[in-house]
């Protein structure tokens, strides 16, 4: 499913065969009901050939693979800790991951602070103009905030943009609402630029 090579993920295209796509290439990622060893994401992404297609991903190929992680390792939010088993792990990526090295973050609006993330806390992405417009559902607090970054951010974990752009608008729970606002606001430019140090 993901390349690591290549930061890719394998999905199937109905008019080419196959679909190899970044992350930044996702549009829509909700988390299905039942599946929890792993759990599985449905997710919507933009595909060479012009359409969008569903496709789906398990949590490890979300937010592991691309650490070269594959499952084994628990993130604690809450306390921003590895658990115990990661620490027996002689890994780069726990390593860095110890040393407060985030491989992905964004800005919580609600909170007014950066926040280390995973991909799995994006569940919508919107390309603008070079730049890529991402919802992300808050691990911390579990509310919404869009941001405005660079598609190597979400693409290239480590890579953080020294500085983000916020959208100042508290987003509702409900997807459908939140769907909406995230794209009237994605092309309003109301973006007010924060720095995202942790
Ligand atoms: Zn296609
Ligand atoms: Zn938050």
């Amino acid at each position: 499913m993901y390349d690591a090579l290549t930061g890719r993920f394998t999905f199937a295209c109905p008019s080419r065969g196959e679909a190899r796509v970044a992350l930044s290439a996702f549009r829509e990622l909700e988390r299905l009901p039942g599946a929890v060893h792993p759990a599985v994401y449905r997710v919507l992404f933009a595909c060479a050939c012009g359409e969008e297609h569903e496709g789906l991903v398990s949590h490890d190929d979300l937010d592991w693979a691309p650490l070269g992680l594959q499952g084994g390792v628990f993130f604690n939010f809450m306390t921003s800790k590895l658990d115990d088993l990661a620490v027996e792990l002689n890994d780069n990526a726990v390593r860095k991951l110890q040393a407060g090295e985030w491989p992905w973050s964004f800005f919580c609006f609600p909170e007014d602070r950066p926040r280390p993330t995973f991909p799995s806390s994006f569940f919508l992405l919107a390309p603008g103009d070079g730049s890529l417009g991402i919802a992300v559902r808050c691990p911390a607090c579990q509310r919404t905030s869009v941001n405005l970054v660079s598609h190597e951010h979400v693409d290239v974990p480590w890579h953080n943009d020294p500085e983000v752009g916020v959208v100042e608008h508290l987003f509702a729970d409900d997807l459908e609402r939140t769907l909406e606002a995230f794209r009237e606001e994605l092309y309003s430019a109301t973006f007010d630029a924060r720095r995202i140090d942790l």
